[in-house]
């Protein structure tokens, strides 16, 4: 077992390694597009994405492959890729902080090993079970960061939504938390919903200014094997209205969203970052004029991506 992988995720500046210290995750959300992944599909023994939130297979032994692994591993290696910037992020494919993480502390092991090595650590998390580790974080805070997602503030939408994950209010807290104790952050307004507004953007970004996020991503609900049809389900009778709106969730209409959405929030926000994997999508969508402005805010391409282009 390699804990930690290289990542393309630098693109989106989320990070230029992942590790995952589990497959699977218990909050269920069933917005995640995590179980249509290669990475989960091919390492799940055969559940199926409906499955998702029903079982979790932690990684037996990476808390030992990691020590070896860091042994070569340093923060000069980390550095090394085409960001250069050496972030490890935790998690991507499962939330480190999924309840059963209470008990095992497989995050925590494998958190103190990559901190006392000197690496820099960005945490993802939809749990407030991160606040357990916050002296850990704290002690290395010149190299931590950590976030959440916050689509919405709606703790009764969530809970039918993402059933087992913290709930939006809370983590809100655990943001202020965060921030009281010198923690730098991060906020992902994602899944932005195709039956929001602006109104719900701006509630989010008004109440997340005072814990001076250093990023605030975007992206809005990306359509991945049955998610959509999962999310109807689920919204069916709590929020009717909802589940009607997510009808035809079409690719033209989600390029035309995506659009009204990042650039509303560029206008709002200049460190609001649109995801690079749905630009290259929304191109055969969206006018020259409105790609141009948003390339505006997307990494350079690499080398690499030049040469192809
Ligand atoms: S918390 Fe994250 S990884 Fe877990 S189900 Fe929700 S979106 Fe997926």
């Amino acid at each position: 077992m390699t804990p930690i992988n290289p990542s393309g995720l630098w693109k989106k500046r989320l990070g230029d390694w992942v590790i995952n210290p589990y497959v699977g995750c218990e909050h269920g959300c069933y917005h995640c597009y995590c179980p249509a992944m290669p990475g989960v599909k091919f390492n799940n023994q055969g559940h199926k994405q409906r499955d998702w939130g029903r079982y979790l297979l932690p990684k037996v032994g990476i808390v030992e492959a990691l020590r070896e692994q860091l042994k070569r591993f340093t923060p000069d290696k980390a550095r090394t890729t085409e960001w250069g910037d050496g972030w490890i992020l935790m998690s991507f494919l499962t939330d480190c902080y999924t309840p059963t993480e209470a008990k095992l502390k497989l995050t925590q092991q494998c958190l103190k090993l990559l901190l006392e090595a000197g690496h820099k650590v960005r945490l993802q998390t939809r749990s407030a079970l991160i606040e357990r580790d916050f002296d850990l974080l704290v002690a290395h805070k010149d190299r931590v960061l950590v976030g959440t997602s916050l689509p919405y503030l709606d703790d009764r939408l969530a809970r039918a939504l993402e059933p087992r994950a913290t709930a939006p209010s809370r983590r809100l807290k655990m943001l202020q938390r965060a921030h009281a104790r010198g923690l730098e952050v991060y906020v992902c307004v994602a899944p932005f919903m195709p039956f929001h507004d602006r109104k719900v953007m701006d509630e989010v970004l008004r109440e997340i200014r005072p814990f001076s996020p250093r990023e605030i991503f975007c992206e809005v609900l990306n359509p991945k094997g049955d998610n959509i049809a999962m999310m109807r389900e689920a919204l069916q009778t709590k929020f009717p209205e909802e589940a009607s709106r997510m009808q035809n969730y079409s690719a033209k209409y989600w390029a035309q969203f995506t659009w009204k959405v990042l650039s509303f929030g560029l206008k709002r926000n200049t460190r609001f970052i649109p995801w690079p994997d749905t630009q290259r999508f929304w191109k055969t969508h969206l006018t020259v004029e409105q790609t141009a402005f948003l390339d505006r805010y997307l990494p350079p391409p690499t080398a690499g991506e030049l040469a192809i282009a």
